[in-house]
C-alpha cells in the first residue's frame, strides 16, 4: 500500500503538538506551544506568543514550504467562495453576495505570492553584493468589514509569501467569518506541514485589543487597512506601520471621451459590492459641453436616474452627521451603507427593480455624497464648466488622501494635467476602478493600497528588510583576470 507522505507529516505533525502541549486535549501550557488552536485567540498577548512561535517555525522552511502553505490559502479560499462569502454576507449585511463570493475566489487566485520575492545584486571591482528581502517577523493586521476575509486572505499571503506572520484584529462587525476562514486556512496548514497559527486572529476584537497588538514588543510591523481614525492610531504607534487608508476616488469626463464605455465603466465600479471599493467612483465631474449626453449614456447603459427632489431626500435620508463640535461632520448612514441600488431609492422615494446596479443624478458641489465617502450605489454627477475646473473639483473631493482618481478622455495632455494634480496612487484612463488592480487592466492585485505611507498596492516585498551581503574582491568573475 502506498501511504501519501502528506498524511505521514500531518499525523506526525499533530503527534507532535499534543506532546508541546503537554497532552491531548490539554489547553496550552504558557511558554510551550499554542499548537492545535488554528490561530483563534481571545488574548493579543497569547496569539502575539503564537504567531511567533510560529515565525521561528518557518524560518526553519523552504521557500517551496511557503509556496504549499499559500496553496492551502488559495485554495480554500477558492473552493469555499461561496460558503465563506454568504458568510460574510450574512454577518456584515453590507455589499453583495455575488461580489463577496468573487472578492474570495480572485484573491486566491491572483495575489501576489513567493513569485514577487527577489533579490537584487551590484557585481563589480569589488566583488559581489546580494541584497536579499527578509521577512519583519510577527506583523500585527487591522482589516475592516467592507472586505473582512478577503483583506485576511490577501495579507496573509503576501506576508507570508515573504515569510512573516500576523495576527489581525478585524473590524467586529465581520469577526465570526474573519476567525473562520483563519481556522480554515491553519488547519489544512498545520496537517500538511506541521505549523500552526502562522495566520492568527482575535476573535473577539475591540479597539483595546488593537492596541495591544500596536504597543506589543512581540509585533515587529503593523498594517492597517481602513478609514481614517485607524491610519492616525497606526501612524502613532511608533511602529513601522504600512498605512492602506481612506479614498473619495473622483472621475473626470471630458468632450472628448467614449461616454458609453465611461457610463459602463462607472456602473461597474461604482455599484461593484454596492460600492464599498476603497477605490470605487465615488463621484463624477462631467464638462458641460457633454454632460447631457452622458446622463443620457448612464440611462443607456442601464444606471437609474433621480430627480432633484427623490436627491435631496435620499441625501436627508443616507447622510447622517457624526461627531461633536468642531469635528462634527457628515457620514453615510448605516441603513444605507452598501446596500443595493433599489433600497436607495426606496430611501429617495423611487421603486425600481432589484436587477439595477447603480443610481446616478446631478448634485452640486455642496450635496454631501460629493465629499462624503459614501460607500453606497449612488453616484453624484457635478456639471463643470470645463475640464480644468472638473480637475480642480475632483482634487477638492478626494481630500488630499492621493488613493485613487479616474479620467475619462482621448486627450494625453488632459489625462497628464489630472494625473500631476491629482497626485493619487492609483490613477485610471478608460477603464473602471478595478482595472487598476490587474482586473481588466495591467498590474496584480491587493486589497491593501498602502496611500499614506507610499508602499502603494502591497505585495510580499512590502512586508521585508533589505539585507545585504557583500563578499569582497572575489564572485565578480567579468573583466580582470
Ligand atoms: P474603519 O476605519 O471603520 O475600520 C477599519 C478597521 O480599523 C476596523 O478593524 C476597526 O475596528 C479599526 N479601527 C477603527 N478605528 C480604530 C482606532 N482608533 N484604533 C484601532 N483600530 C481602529 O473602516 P471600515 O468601515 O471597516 O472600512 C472602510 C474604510 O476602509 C474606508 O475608509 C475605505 O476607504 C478604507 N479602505 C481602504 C483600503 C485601502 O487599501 N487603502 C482598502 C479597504 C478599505
Amino acid at each position: 500500500m502506498q501511504i501519501n507522505e502528506s498524511i505521514i507529516r500531518s499525523v506526525v505533525a499533530q503527534v507532535l503538538a499534543e506532546v508541546q502541549r503537554g497532552g491531548v486535549n490539554g489547553a496550552p501550557v504558557a511558554g510551550k506551544s499554542f499548537a492545535g488552536r488554528n490561530g483563534v485567540f481571545t488574548c493579543p498577548d497569547e496569539a502575539v506568543k503564537a504567531a511567533r512561535d510560529a515565525f521561528e517555525q518557518l524560518q526553519e522552511r523552504t521557500i517551496e514550504d511557503r509556496k504549499r502553505v499559500i496553496d492551502h490559502i488559495r485554495r480554500i479560499s477558492i473552493d469555499s467562495c461561496v460558503e465563506l462569502g454568504t458568510m460574510e454576507m450574512h454577518e456584515t449585511k453590507i455589499g453583495r453576495l455575488e461580489h463577496k463570493i468573487e472578492k474570495l475566489k480572485t484573491l486566491g487566485e491572483k495575489t501576489p505570492g513567493v513569485e514577487f520575492m527577489r533579490s537584487e545584486v551590484f557585481s563589480g571591482d569589488h566583488g559581489l553584493a546580494v541584497i536579499e528581502h527578509a521577512p519583519f517577523g510577527v506583523i500585527g493586521a487591522i482589516t475592516p468589514v467592507t472586505h473582512s476575509l478577503p483583506t485576511i486572505t490577501g495579507n496573509a499571503v503576501s506576508m507570508l509569501a515573504s515569510g512573516n506572520t500576523v495576527v489581525v484584529n478585524p473590524h467586529p462587525s465581520g469577526k465570526k467569518v474573519a476567525a473562520e476562514g483563519v481556522k480554515r486556512f491553519n488547519r489544512a496548514i498545520h496537517q500538511d506541514l506541521g505549523i500552526d497559527n502562522l495566520i492568527c486572529v482575535i476573535a473577539e476584537p475591540t479597539l483595546e485589543s488593537a492596541n495591544a497588538i500596536f504597543g506589543h514588543r512581540g509585533i515587529n510591523m503593523i498594517c492597517v487597512t481602513g478609514g481614517p481614525a485607524v491610519a492616525r492610531a497606526a501612524l502613532k504607534s511608533g511602529k513601522r506601520a504600512v498605512v492602506a487608508g481612506p479614498g473619495n476616488p473622483p472621475v473626470v469626463i471630458d468632450e472628448t471621451a467614449d461616454l458609453d464605455n465611461a457610463a459602463r465603466c462607472i456602473i461597474q465600479g461604482g455599484s461593484y459590492d454596492n460600492n464599498l471599493l476603497c477605490i470605487a467612483e465615488k463621484e463624477v465631474f462631467v464638462v458641460a459641453s457633454v454632460f447631457d449626453r452622458m446622463m443620457e449614456a448612464m440611462e443607456r447603459a442601464g444606471a437609474v436616474r433621480l430627480n432633484a427632489r427623490e436627491i435631496e431626500t435620499l441625501t436627508k435620508n443616507a447622510i447622517t452627521q457624526v461627531g461633536e463640535g468642531e469635528h462634527k461632520h457628515d457620514a453615510p448612514s448605516k441603513d444605507f451603507l452598501g446596500q443595493d441600488a433599489a433600497v436607495l431609492a426606496k430611501g429617495a422615494g423611487k421603486s425600481i427593480s432589484d436587477k439595477v446596479e447603480l443610481i446616478f443624478g446631478e448634485t452640486d458641489l455642496d450635496n454631501p455624497f460629493v465629499p462624503v465617502e459614501q460607500m453606497m450605489p449612488f453616484v453624484p454627477f457635478v456639471r463643470c464648466r470645463d475640464v480644468d475646473e472638473a480637475i480642480s473639483r475632483a482634487k477638492e473631493a478626494e481630500h488630499g488622501f492621493r488613493h485613487t482618481s479616474l479620467i475619462h478622455s482621448h486627450n494625453v495632455r488632459n489625462m497628464t494635467k489630472m494625473g500631476r494634480i491629482m497626485d493619487t496612487t492609483l490613477f485610471v484612463k478608460n477603464g473602471p476602478c478595478m482595472a487598476s488592480l490587474g482586473l481588466g487592466g495591467e498590474g496584480y492585485l491587493s486589497f491593501s493600497i498602502a496611500g499614506p505611507t507610499g508602499e502603494g498596492v502591497t505585495t510580499p516585498l512590502t512586508f521585508t528588510r533589505e539585507r545585504r551581503c557583500s563578499l569582497i574582491d572575489d564572485l565578480c568573475i567579468l573583466g580582470r583576470r
